[in-house]
């Protein structure tokens, strides 16, 4: 019952964003908010739909206000916050204890306009890594609501604000969930300075910031392939069925390059028919799983010979340096 009347809420989100494209809405910044709305709409739509794969065996996914992720023993609601031109932060919610935080705040507004709109206080700023688009937000939300900065403890310099630093193989507690922080360089440096990943093994999610992105993985402004392919290896190695939540939208345009070096991979095809389709109406392509992304993004798949064949890497090429050739052809596409 809960889900037909948030169906109707989305059309009318939905239809919303429609008027607002017409020109039809008529108070200033009413646009962008339709089009959170559509977009937060797409999200829980992506969550009751079947070619999704987020159920598993064990837990239950329901659409309740947001995306809540739901284990025997806790649950963990899921708020996708577009930022910025194509940036995602997350608003995470502990329902049992009420705990909050936000993943990557790109920026302040959309985040305090988030909460709110659930009259919520902030209790946790968590960062991936250190760049502008993802702790931009930082500095304000905590001056204004008191939350902790979280971030890797190799970066503190770089981290605007930030209160606690954790490092690989941590484990932290966000209200009941359990958070196994890894260490994902190879976007940004690895031994002086770090890119993390946070993992909550109980609600099977991992925020990848710019390591992993669907179908692609972080550009290597600071990190070497090496460390990019064995941070993709690390979360490549947690369960199929894991959730990931990137730091941006960039699922469209890596589509169209992983097509093209490797053509004949007709689950990448099918995804990328779905993306499109998703695109096509302004929705979230996030989350996207561990098993989409095994199968079609080249970054994951650097052994494969077609990719092989179309970028003319050798066969004797470790995994690592045909993610370095895959990378560059992709800087360049
Ligand atoms: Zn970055």
């Amino acid at each position: 019952m809960q889900m037909i009347s948030k169906a109707s809420s989305c059309a009318m989100a939905s239809l919303s964003c429609t008027r607002a494209r017409s020109g039809l809405c008529v108070w200033p910044g009413a646009r962008q908010l339709c089009l959170r709305k559509s977009l937060l709409c797409g999200f829980m739509w992506l969550l009751s739909t079947p070619f999704k794969t987020l159920r598993c065996a064990g837990r239950t996914l329901r659409v309740s206000q947001f995306c809540s992720i739901t284990n025997m023993s806790s649950s963990l609601q899921i708020e996708l916050v577009p930022c910025l031109r194509d940036n995602y932060a997350y608003l995470l919610h502990d329902a049992d204890t009420g705990t909050v935080a936000v993943v990557d705040p790109s920026e302040s507004v959309p985040i305090v306009d988030a909460l709110s709109r659930k009259n919520r206080n902030l209790t946790y700023i968590l960062n991936t890594h250190h760049h502008y688009d993802h702790t931009g937000g930082n500095e304000e939300l905590k001056a204004r609501y008191g939350a902790k900065v979280i971030g890797s403890g190799l970066d503190s310099e770089r981290i605007p604000g930030i209160d606690i630093g954790l490092k690989d193989g941590d484990k932290w507690m966000f209200g009941g969930h359990e958070v196994l922080v890894m260490e994902t360089p190879g976007h940004t440096r690895g031994h002086v300075a770090g890119h993390i990943s946070f993992y909550f093994p109980g609600s099977g999610a991992i925020f990848t910031g710019d390591t992993l992105f669907s179908l692609s993985c972080g550009k290597l402004f600071e990190g070497k392939p090496e460390e990019m392919h064995a941070s993709l290896q690390k979360i490549s190695s947690l369960p199929d069925d894991t959730k990931i939540f990137c730091g941006h939208e960039y699922t469209l345009s890596n589509s169209k390059f992983a097509l093209s070096i490797e053509p004949n991979n007709e689950s990448l095809e099918s995804y990328a028919a779905q993306v499109a389709h998703l695109r096509s109406k302004s929705l979230p392509t996030i989350p996207t799983t561990l098993k989409v992304e095994k199968a079609c993004n080249p970054f994951l798949r650097s052994a494969s010979s077609e990719i092989r064949r179309s970028l003319k890497i050798p066969e004797t090429a470790s995994d690592a340096e045909a993610l370095g050739v895959i990378r560059r052809a992709k800087d360049d596409f």
